[in-house]
């Protein structure tokens, strides 16, 4: 593979920023990646590590001459991190960020940008349960989407060359409007994750009256709400005060199918259960079909790395 920048800059070094090295490294993207990150126990990490080929001093300096800067953050902190990187910015570079939530982002960073910096943001679909420096790998973006969410008017090459960094990072890129991603997303993950959060929440809660039973027998279903709901705490904070319309529309709409499912349990309605679940069943078909998930019963743990 042929490189694509010749100076990175890495603002952030966790799981995200961490996959994104390993990736670029696996196929020779990069000449220079410099990071940093917040954090001085992530910063020795990354250094006994060897994650970069330099480290920066500040989210400032390792901009500094970068070709490509990725603003690897929590959602709360890419404004304050595009207003520290502002003044320090090559003429001509691209400022990219992966955060999980749209236009709150845009909206915060792209005041401070200067007019000859092209602004793309991005959110890669892939992730795990863990954060920092040495949850990273390689495949992490290996067949999964990657959204970029090019401004009107978007200089093309800067946005041709960063989409084939993705795409040789192993992802399929595809362009969205950060209204419409901030939406799907809700769907998608966002208000999964609060039901996670509530479920295992509700679970604990009951821990005390069921014994320490809700651990021992935890099968499937819990189990997979748990691995949800181990995510990064400040990440998910960050998302849903960042995505608080789309999110609060998608659990309003949660809400009364609960109270519609819960009726039918209440007045016996059997017909209405089996029809609502065959529809999401099919969903479940649609998902594998399009080669999102596999069908194995163990949701292809035993394929995964360990640790994923
Ligand atoms: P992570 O592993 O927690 O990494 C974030 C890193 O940024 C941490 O080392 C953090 O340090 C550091 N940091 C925080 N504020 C900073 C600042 N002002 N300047 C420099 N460094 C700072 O998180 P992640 O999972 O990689 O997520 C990073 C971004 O990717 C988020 O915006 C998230 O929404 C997005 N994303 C995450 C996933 C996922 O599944 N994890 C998927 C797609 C996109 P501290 O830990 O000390 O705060």
């Amino acid at each position: 593979m042929t490189q694509i920048y010749d100076r990175v800059a890495v603002i952030g070094l966790g799981l995200i920023a961490s996959s994104m090295i390993h990736a670029m490294r696996r196929a020779g993207l990069a000449g220079t990646i410099t990071g940093y990150d917040a954090s001085p126990a992530h910063m020795q990490m990354a250094a006994e590590d060897g994650l970069c080929d330099q480290l920066a001093g500040s989210a400032a300096e390792a901009a500094e001459g970068a070709d490509l800067v990725a603003l690897c953050v929590p959602v709360g902190a890419m404004g304050q991190v595009a207003e520290e990187i502002a003044g320090h910015l090559k003429a001509g570079a691209t400022v990219t960020d992966v955060g999980s939530v749209k236009r709150a982002v845009v909206d915060a960073v792209a005041p401070h940008l200067p007019p000859d910096v092209t602004f793309i943001p991005g959110h890669p679909m892939a992730g795990t349960e863990f954060s920092g420096p040495r949850a990273g790998f390689a495949e992490l973006f290996d067949g999964r989407w990657c959204l970029l969410l090019p401004p009107e008017g978007c200089d093309p090459g800067a946005l041709g060359k960063l989409r084939a960094l993705w795409t040789a990072m192993g992802a399929t890129v595809e362009e969205m409007d950060p209204d419409h991603h901030d939406l799907v997303c809700a769907v998608i993950s966002h208000a999964p994750h609060l039901i996670a959060y509530t479920m295992v929440g509700v679970a604990d809660d009951l821990r005390r009256v069921t014994d320490s039973e809700v651990i021992k027998f935890s099968a499937a279903g819990f189990r997979d709400f748990t691995r949800i709901a181990a995510s990064d705490p400040t990440m998910w904070r960050d998302v849903f005060l960042n995505n608080k319309d789309a999110t609060l529309e998608i659990l309003g709409r949660f809400t009364e199918e609960l109270f519609a499912l819960q009726r039918a349990i209440r007045t016996g309605d059997g017909d209405m259960l089996h029809d609502y679940f065959t529809r999401t069943r099919a969903i479940r078909k649609g998902i594998i079909e399009a080669g999102q998930d596999t069908a194995a019963p163990d949701f292809g743990r035993s394929t995964r790395r360990p640790g994923e």
